[in-house]
């Protein structure tokens, strides 16, 4: 039965984001004095670079404190185009730049602003946990394109190609991948390029996040095929590269039509970001990459000591990520088993299971569109690392 509420059926409607339960549970017990590993929460454990900091504090003494430009300063925007055409080899105008509260909010705007109600939009499974509910939100119907550990969780283009119809609007990814680290390759983004050229009314949101954590090659864009750049929206930010997740800095890069459709929404709902987080954000991409790839080198050897260490764990399947921060073991084996009386039934009981016998929070596959699987970030100090796995290790042992 359903409960009556003075709520929207908007909100009532929406779930809560797993990833911020999962953490907040793990603050929860580690509140009553136990011992917990957070491994649920996608945000680097590293300090904001110290170039960055200097800048917000300067940024307060000169008085940035007005509103800013709903799309941002046009400094940033400047920057932000510099960096597009250095790294990416892609030209933008600032007028195609929208600075936005995180790359949460941009992705937000570019759903908004493209689904109307009854609008198909396809979604690779598995996929980041909140690209589902936006697509609620806007009344747009979910397309899932299911990938396996066995595929590398990568789509082929035969599979983009069976999940069009004429009610597709939009395809959304992340490349590298929350929350598999799947990178894909240029050669592979090509095979996708040639349906999407296939279909010209098709709008692909490009989630590039992660883009400065890939281990295997340059970061290659969907953007740059020149045959379909009007119709990307390119996302992109500063929280994961520049470990800046509270600071709120995130942008797009897309056709001006598309941009001042994002300003417009942004102008109604929250305006520009922080002045301060801003002028903080313009100090990161005005310095070189060092910090950038001090960090990445970190991430991949957190990486590979996980890596080693979950395959020594039986019935867990895990695949070497080439990117972001996160594996995205197999654990089906587990479900069905129980402890002290207690039945493992999927994936979220074994997430529960795990945080209050291991101590470790983990979240469950099914927030990603895969109830096989559950979620390890790796973004932690190495000791923290070996300790959490060992304490996975000896609890899924003692499941019956
Ligand atoms: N996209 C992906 C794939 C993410 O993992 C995250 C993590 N929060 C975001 C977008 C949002 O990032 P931000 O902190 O910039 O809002
Ligand atoms: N992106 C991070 C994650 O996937 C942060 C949490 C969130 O914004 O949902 O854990």
């Amino acid at each position: 039965m359903r409960i009556m509420t003075f709520l929207s059926k908007r909100i009532s409607n929406l779930s809560e984001s797993q990833t911020i339960k999962m953490a907040k549970l793990g603050r929860e017990l580690a509140a009553k004095g136990v011992d917990v590993i957070n491994l649920s929460f996608g945000e680097p454990d590293f300090y904001t670079p110290d170039h960055v900091k200097e800048a917000a504090k300067k940024a307060i003494d000169e008085n940035f404190s007005y509103y800013t430009p709903v799309s941002g300063y046009p400094d940033l925007r400047k920057a932000i185009t510099d960096k597009l055409q250095n790294e990416n080899g892609l030209t933008y105008s600032i007028d195609q730049i929208v600075v936005s509260t995180g790359a949460k909010q941009s992705l937000a705007n570019a759903v908004m602003c493209l689904v109307d109600p009854g609008d198909e939009v396809i979604v690779p499974t598995p996929y980041w946990v909140s690209y589902s509910e936006m697509i609620k939100l806007a009344e747009g119907k979910t397309v899932f394109i299911n990938s396996t550990v066995e595929q590398n969780f990568k789509i082929t283009a035969n599979q983009l190609e069976e999940a069009i119809t004429p009610k597709t609007k939009l395809f959304m990814f992340s490349s590298p991948c929350n929350p598999t680290g799947s990178v894909y390759s240029k050669q592979e983004l090509a095979d996708l390029i040639t349906v999407f050229e296939k279909h010209p009314n098709v709008y692909i949101i490009s989630d590039e996040i992660y883009e400065h954590i890939n281990f295997v090659d340059q970061h290659a864009s969907i953007a740059s095929f020149g045959s379909i750049k009007e119709r990307v929206i390119l996302i992109n930010g500063f929280s994961k590269s520049y470990a800046m997740t509270g600071w709120r800095v995130g942008y797009m890069a897309a056709s001006k039509e598309i941009a001042a459709a994002c300003d417009k929404m942004q102008g109604q709902i929250t305006s520009g970001t922080s002045s301060i987080a801003q002028r903080a954000a313009l100090a990161a991409y005005q310095a070189d990459l060092s910090t950038v790839l001090s960090m990445r080198e970190e991430f991949r050897k957190r990486r590979d000591l996980v890596y080693g260490l979950l395959k020594e764990i039986p019935n867990v399947k895990v695949n070497l990520p080439d990117g972001a921060f996160y594996f995205f073991p197999e654990v089906k084996h587990y479900f069905g088993k129980s402890f002290n009386g207690k039945i493992i039934n999927n994936a979220e009981d074994l997430c529960l299971y795990l945080l209050n016998e291991a101590n470790v929070s983990l979240v469950t596959g099914e927030a990603f569109g895969n109830e096989n699987c559950i979620r390890i970030s790796y973004a932690a100090a190495e000791d923290k690392l070996i300790l959490a796995v060992k304490q996975i290790s000896t609890a899924l042992a003692l499941l019956q």
